[in-house]
């Protein structure tokens, strides 16, 4: 068993040191740059092509027919594991990964992104 006098500057050090954790959601960290979140569709740059939706491990990424009678993606984030893969498939750059993270939502079908 360790002595008690031994450990207490430890124990008096941590009493005085910043906390490592922040009051969220009043406080909030800045994301890393890279953080892969909901992803952006930037409709205009896609041809329609269903690379994204080919290549999605999950699922989540799923070709629908629009109103022009094209087809473009629609994304399940309920399926989704941000992997990115979608944006790395697409010859377009239609789809960018996001650092927007807090996607709670109260029922399923309600965190979908599209057009
Ligand atoms: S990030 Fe990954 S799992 Fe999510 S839609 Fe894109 S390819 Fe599919
Ligand atoms: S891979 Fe890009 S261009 Fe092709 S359907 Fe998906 S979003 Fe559109």
């Amino acid at each position: 068993m360790r002595m008690p006098g031994k450990m207490l500057p430890k124990i008096v050090g941590f009493v005085f040191k910043k906390p490592a954790t922040v009051l969220y959601p009043k406080e909030r960290l800045t994301p890393p740059k890279d953080l892969r979140g909901k992803m952006k569709f930037h409709k205009d740059r896609c041809i329609s092509c269903g690379a994204c939706a080919r290549d999605c491990p999950s699922g989540a990424c799923t070709m629908q027919p629009k109103s022009d009678g094209k087809k473009r993606p629609e994304f399940d984030l309920d399926f989704c594991t941000f992997c990115a893969q979608c944006a790395e498939s697409c010859p377009k750059d239609a789809i960018e990964m996001t650092a927007e993270f807090e996607l709670a939502h109260y029922r399923r079908g309600e965190a979908v992104v599209k057009e």
